[in-house]
């Protein structure tokens, strides 16, 4: 396969395809209840092979970053050879894989060890956004599922802390976007972690990204009084340290914002209360091989079939894309009767 530019794929609402997570397993060493995490992987995964081929299929319709995610991703054996596979891609010319301008990873940062962290950076790693939702141990606890109370939760925290250091260690610098945290916020479960968490992140000059949480999956028992919308979450921050607006990047998740005295950026993923439907350019995909084009889809498109063949695949990827036309979160407020959905875990966030 040569690398001619990619072609624009635009789908029913002219959104270009710009955007793979791919999703490595759908298993987890944690179990936070808003996510609902499978305790076993689908019987049948892509190969090795499969998801480079995916990868590179998508790179020759325009995806221009990969994120690698899950479940766990650092449980995920495949996580290296595949990095490999990409930067061998990428430094090659006329490989597709070349286009990509940035390759990540979304991970809870239990597993990230001194010595993960530099084989991440070595492999070609662009990104790492870690996921932590309390610094407190107890409520660390209680958004991560653990049994233990405040000791396993001060662990927990402890674990991800020396994760960032590792990351940042290894070369992924947070004053560049190298390293960023990633928090669920459920109103009267962990909002009190707001400015403990903002801290933190202003500590290390990183990026905090504040989440709402969403009804994604059926498992979680969501519901809308749990939901602390993130101009609330901006109030609460201003309040404390003056901000001033960046705004939505072009297909971005996060309408961001920097603390005055220049410290880090803080970012805040409204996909309930300001849905960022209109330039969505994500395609997931899961372990598996199912293809989604939205986070709240009942079911995906099933890739294995179109695995024979480079073309084969890029077709049935260009033809899913091209006629999608979901855009849920936007229409949240006009759907009667709550339709099963994929899980969280399965899909990758
Ligand atoms: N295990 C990794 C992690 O936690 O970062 C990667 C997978 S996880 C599914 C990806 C992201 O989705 C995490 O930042 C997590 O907090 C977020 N997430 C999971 N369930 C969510 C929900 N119901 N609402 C909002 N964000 C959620
Ligand atoms: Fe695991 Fe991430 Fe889901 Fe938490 S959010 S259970 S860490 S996959």
């Amino acid at each position: 396969m040569t690398c001619a530019s990619p072609a624009l794929t635009l789908d029913q609402h002219t959104r270009p395809l710009g955007v793979l997570r791919l999703s490595l397993t759908a298993r987890c060493n944690l179990a936070c209840p808003y996510c609902c995490p499978d305790s076993v992987d689908p019987p049948v995964m892509l190969t090795l092979e499969q998801q480079l081929r995916l990868i590179r299929v998508a790179a020759r319709l325009g995806v221009h970053t990969l994120r690698l995610t899950g479940g766990e991703p650092l449980l995920s054996d495949r996580l290296m050879p595949l990095l490999a596979g990409v930067a061998d891609g990428r430094r090659t010319p006329g490989d597709p894989l070349a286009g990509l301008r940035d390759v990540a990873l979304t991970t809870n940062g239990v597993l990230l060890s001194e010595q993960r962290a530099k084989a991440l950076k070595k492999t070609g790693l662009d990104r790492i956004t870690v996921s932590l939702d309390a610094v407190d141990g107890a409520v660390a606890a209680r958004m991560a599922g653990l049994r233990g109370g405040r000791i396993a939760g001060e662990g927990l925290v402890q674990q991800v802390l020396a994760g960032l250091v590792a990351a940042r260690d290894a070369g992924f610098n947070p004053a560049a976007g190298a390293l960023k945290l990633n928090a669920v916020i459920q109103r009267g479960v962990n909002d009190d972690q707001l400015i403990p968490l903002a801290e933190l992140a202003r500590s290390q000059q990183m990026e905090l990204r504040l989440i709402e949480y969403m009804d994604v999956g059926n498992r979680n028992g969501w519901r809308m009084d749990q939901v602390l919308p993130a101009e609330l979450m901006v109030q609460r921050l201003a309040e404390r340290w003056p901000l001033s607006p960046l705004g939505r990047n072009d297909g971005g998740t996060a309408r961001r914002w920097r603390y005055h005295d220049d410290v880090s950026d803080v970012g805040v993923v409204a996909s309930i209360s300001e849905p960022f439907c209109g330039d969505c350019n994500r395609l997931r995909i899961t372990a598996d091989g199912q293809a989604f084009t939205c986070l709240f889809a009942a079911q995906g498109t099933d890739l294995n079939p179109a695995m024979g063949s480079d073309q084969e695949l890029e077709q049935a990827i260009r033809a899913l894309w091209q006629r999608r036309s979901d855009r849920y979160s936007e229409e949240r407020h006009c759907k009667a009767d709550p339709v099963p959905r994929a899980e969280m875990a399965y899909l990758g966030g």
